[in-house]
C-alpha cells in the first residue's frame, strides 16, 4: 500500500474553517491522518507543500464530458461512436489536470458514452475523475433536444418520450445500460425556437414515471429546468437535481427551501456569463443574445442564486462547460462567479465546488473534505485559493492533482506530458 506524506501546506478541509497548517498522510485511496501537531508523521514518501494549500478535489455538478465544444447540440449526434469515445476520454483527462477529481454528469450525448467511460475508469483501465454516468437528455416530442424534422428522416440525439408509457420504457432502457442520473428536459430552453425557457413541455405523469423508474433502480434524476412552471413539477415529483431553476418565482423558491433536504440545484451559469460577457469571443451573434433575452436571463440567475444561497438550498458548481462558446476546463470559472454574482463568501463557493458536490455524488460520508478516513482526492494549490479563488482557473497554479489516492500530477516529477491544454481565457 503506498503511503505519501503532504507536509508543510495549509489544509483547507472543506468544513468552512479558514485554512490551517497541517500535515496529510494518505495511505492506499484514503486519507490516513491530519496531523496539526507538525512532523509526528513518517512516510517513505513525502511532498513539501510549503507555500501551498491542500484542498479537496473539485466535483463538476453539471458536466459533459461527452461534450466536444459543438456550437449546436444536434451536432453531438453527428459524431460516430468510437471518435465520441476518444475524445469523451480526452475531456475527462482534461479535467482532471484542471482538479476536477469527480463528474457528476448532466447529460450524456449518447446512450453509452457516459457509462462506458466510468466503467473503464472503476476498472482502473485509465486514470480518469470519479464519474457518476448520465443517461441522453430525454424529452418530448417539441421539447428542447427534439431535433427531427418532418421533411427528412432523422434522429435526434435525443431520446424522446411522449406520455408514461414512452418515459418508462425509455427509462428503463436507460437502467439496464447503467446510467446513473437519468436526464429530463422539463422546460425549454431559449437557444431552441420550438420549446423556448418558459415554456415546461414535460408533463407531471411524465416527469413522475422517470422518477418512479430511476428511484426503483436506486438511480438518480437530473432535470433541465428553467420556468418557474418546471421547478415546481420538479420538486412535486421528486427529482434529485434541478438544474438552471432561473426562472423561479417565490412560489418555486419556497417549495425548493421546504425540500431542500431531497433536492440539488445546479445554476450552470457559465453558458449564460460567456453569452452575455464575452460574445465576441463565442462567436454567438450579439444579436442573437439580445433577441433571444440571455442578458436578462443572467440578470434573473443571479437574483435568484442570491435566494437560493440565503435559503441554504445545497447549489453545485458546474457550467455547461463542452460547447463551443463554453470550453471544458473553463468549469472552475463557476467558482468565482458564485462570490461575485450570487453573494458567497469565497470559502462557501469552494464548498459547493467540493463537499456539496460529494453530497450530489452520493458520497458525502467519504468524499469531499480533507478527513481522516476519506478517499484521498485532493489538489495542492500554489497560494491561497480562500483568497483568490481564481487561482483554480488556471492548471498550472496546481502543484498536485490526486485522485483515489494515486498522483496524476506530482510536484516532484517533471512531467514530460505534451503542455497542459489551458481553456481559453
Ligand atoms: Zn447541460
Amino acid at each position: 500500500m503506498t503511503r505519501v506524506l503532504i507536509r508543510n501546506a495549509q489544509v483547507f478541509d472543506a468544513t468552512g474553517r479558514a485554512p490551517y497548517p497541517a500535515d496529510v498522510l494518505v495511505e492506499g485511496n484514503r486519507i490516513k491522518a491530519v496531523a496539526t501537531d507538525l512532523g509526528v508523521l513518517e512516510a517513505p514518501e513525502v511532498i513539501d507543500g510549503a507555500g501551498m494549500t491542500l484542498m479537496p478535489g473539485m466535483v463538476e455538478g453539471h458536466s459533459h464530458p461527452t461534450f466536444t465544444g459543438v456550437s449546436e447540440p444536434a451536432q453531438l449526434g453527428e459524431i460516430p461512436p468510437e471518435e465520441h469515445l476518444i475524445l469523451t476520454i480526452k475531456n475527462t483527462r482534461l479535467m482532471l489536470d484542471h482538479g476536477f477529481t469527480a463528474l457528476f454528469e448532466a447529460a450524456s450525448a449518447k446512450l453509452r458514452l457516459g457509462v462506458v467511460t466510468r466503467n473503464a475508469i472503476n476498472a482502473g483501465d485509465f486514470i480518469g475523475p470519479r464519474m457518476r454516468a448520465a443517461s441522453p437528455e430525454i424529452t418530448t416530442t417539441a421539447g428542447l433536444g427534439d431535433e427531427r424534422r418532418v421533411h427528412i428522416y432523422r434522429e435526434s440525439f435525443a431520446l424522446i418520450a411522449d406520455g408514461p408509457e414512452e418515459m418508462r420504457k425509455v427509462a428503463r432502457l436507460c437502467m439496464r445500460e447503467g446510467v446513473d442520473n437519468l436526464k429530463i428536459n422539463v422546460s425549454g430552453d431559449d437557444f431552441v425556437t420550438n420549446a423556448r425557457a418558459a415554456c415546461t413541455p414535460m408533463m407531471r405523469d411524465e416527469i413522475r414515471t422517470a422518477v418512479e423508474v430511476a428511484h426503483e433502480f436506486g438511480r438518480m434524476v437530473v432535470a433541465h429546468s428553467r420556468s418557474a412552471e418546471s421547478v415546481k413539477r420538479c420538486v412535486e415529483a421528486g427529482v434529485d437535481c434541478i438544474y438552471h431553476c432561473d426562472q423561479s418565482d417565490e412560489e418555486a423558491l419556497d417549495l425548493l427551501e421546504r425540500n431542500k433536504n431531497r433536492h440539488f440545484v445546479a445554476p450552470a451559469f457559465g453558458i449564460l456569463y460567456n453569452l452575455v460577457h464575452e460574445t465576441e469571443k463565442t462567436g454567438v451573434p450579439r444579436s442573437f443574445i439580445e433577441e433571444r433575452g440571455f442578458r436578462k436571463a443572467f440578470d434573473v440567475s443571479c437574483e435568484t442564486y442570491h435566494q437560493m444561497r440565503k435559503r441554504g438550498i445545497r447549489v453545485a458548481i458546474g457550467g455547461d462547460y463542452g460547447f463551443a462558446f463554453t470550453p471544458q476546463g473553463q468549469n472552475a470559472r463557476d467558482i468565482h462567479h458564485f462570490v461575485r454574482f450570487f453573494g458567497y463568501s469565497p470559502i462557501e463557493a469552494l464548498q459547493c465546488a467540493t463537499t456539496v458536490g460529494a453530497d450530489l455524488m452520493g458520497m458525502k460520508h467519504e468524499l469531499g473534505l480533507v478527513k481522516e478516513g476519506y478517499l484521498a482526492d485532493l489538489l495542492l494549490v500554489r497560494g491561497d485559493p480562500t483568497q483568490d479563488v481564481t487561482l483554480l482557473q488556471h492548471p498550472d497554479n496546481l502543484a498536485m492533482v490526486m485522485t483515489d489516492g494515486r498522483l496524476w500530477k506530482d510536484p516532484r516529477r517533471e512531467i514530460r506530458r505534451e503542455k497542459l491544454p489551458l481553456a481559453a481565457e
